[in-house]
């Protein structure tokens, strides 16, 4: 098994394999074909699996195989929203994102909560097709109207049950409530509980399940 074999782009291949990856991880195996056709998925992951790359490859690969959607004046849209619940992952995730990306074009911005807001509002003025964001900072933007999630294509709830611990279920929910009900959700979890079912529940769409 290579990453050749899945369909990924040519622009997409020649990133990973610069990282020096060979062999798809178990996870990969199983998450980028499914996030490739399009499916909801489920998926139970530790840290160290490489499933930031189980997501990431496979929405690269679909936003730049379609041409954009939104409208051609106003504020560009966001079409991927990856939700992490720390700043850290935030910046692991949005270097994974330009680093398998480096060869398409596609932007991608990082949003956390602890900095001054207004550089990101600037960055908010040119083109965002991937944000990786923490809950509260994205929630604050909404507020300011600095930000529109109406265009979101996929969205990805990355270390759900971190964020769960971490309280973020109220501000999550609310998110959620701003999204475009046609999308694509793709949700990430070391843990299943109670309440991460229900999320799942809730937000997935006949998802396929992962475990690894
Ligand atoms: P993650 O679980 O996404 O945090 O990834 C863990 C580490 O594995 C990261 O440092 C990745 O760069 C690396 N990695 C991801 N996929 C592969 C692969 N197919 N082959 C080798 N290393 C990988």
């Amino acid at each position: 098994m290579s990453f050749s074999s899945f369909g990924l782009s040519e622009n997409i291949i020649r990133a990973v394999t610069e990282c020096g990856y060979t062999v798809p991880t178990p996870i990969q195996m199983q998450a980028i074909p499914a996030v490739l056709a399009g499916a909801d998925l489920l998926a139970g992951a530790q840290t160290g699996t490489g499933k930031t790359a189980g997501f990431t490859l496979p929405i690269l690969h679909r936003l730049s195989d379609k041409t954009i959607k939104g409208p051609s004046s106003g504020r560009p849209p966001v079409r991927a929203l990856i939700l992490v619940p720390t700043r850290e992952l935030a910046a692991q995730v949005e270097e994974s994102v330009r680093n398998y990306g480096r060869y398409l074009k596609l932007n991608s911005m990082m949003m956390i909560g602890g900095v001054n807001i207004n550089p990101q509002i600037s960055r908010l003025k040119s083109r965002v097709d991937i944000l990786v964001a923490t809950p509260g900072r994205l929630l604050d933007h909404i507020q300011q109207k600095t930000l529109s999630l109406e265009q979101v294509e996929i969205l990805v709830l990355d270390e759900a049950d971190r964020m769960l611990d971490m309280g973020f279920i109220r501000d999550i929910r609310k998110i959620l409530a701003l999204l475009p009900k046609q999308r694509q959700n793709l949700l990430f979890s070391a843990t299943f509980s109670d309440e991460i079912k229900e999320l799942a529940e809730n937000l997935l769409n006949k998802p396929i399940l992962i475990e690894v």
